[in-house]
């Protein structure tokens, strides 16, 4: 059996619909996609690990074909630990580019073998970020096809707690 395995690696503090599409594209060309969310604690993350994860979960279901775990050390070690042939990442504009570039260099400087595979989402997504949502969120807007239901419900019962 084939068994081509991608990690998609971030911080995915929420997931939004532009990850989901990047995972739809991931599944079309590896066989596995390992979604592998890092703590990012130097991004002061707004939900907690744990919390992330459980939304990634909520949002995804069970699909056989999709992991859902939590990366703590090197990238390039992970990698080899799931015998995964390429991380997956998302270029939305230009501006990821410089940033993506870096990161995959740094990363095969550490790992020769290392690969990445940078998918565009639908332009229906290409404005969407993590960041941006949580301030939508945070003044109140309507968050309708930019993060699944689950997500814009626990965003804003977590910002109202905290006014
Ligand atoms: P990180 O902290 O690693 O940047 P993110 O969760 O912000 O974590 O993003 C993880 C990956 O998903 C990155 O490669 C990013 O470019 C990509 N990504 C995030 N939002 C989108 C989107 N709307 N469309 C396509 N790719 C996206």
């Amino acid at each position: 059996m084939k068994n081509k395995i991608a990690v998609y690696p971030g911080s995915f503090d929420p997931i939004t619909n532009g990850h989901v599409d990047l995972i739809e594209r991931g599944l079309r060309i590896f066989d596995r996609v390992i979604i592998a969310v890092a703590p990012s604690l130097n991004k002061s993350p707004f939900f907690t690990l744990e919390e992330r994860v459980d939304l990634i979960r909520k949002v995804i279901g069970q699909n056989p074909r999709i992991e859902i775990d939590v990366i703590d050390g090197l990238l390039v070690a992970y990698i080899k630990k799931k015998k995964a042939a390429a991380v997956i990442r998302g270029l939305r504009a230009v501006s990821d580019f410089e940033y993506e570039f870096q990161l995959a260099l740094m990363n095969r400087k550490m790992d020769p073998n290392f690969e990445a595979v940078f998918l565009m989402p639908s332009e229906r997504y290409t404005y969407l970020s993590s960041s941006i949502i949580k301030e939508v969120a945070k003044f109140g807007g309507s968050l309708k096809d930019m993060v699944p239901a689950v997500v814009e419900k626990e965003l804003k019962k977590k910002m109202n707690k905290e006014r």
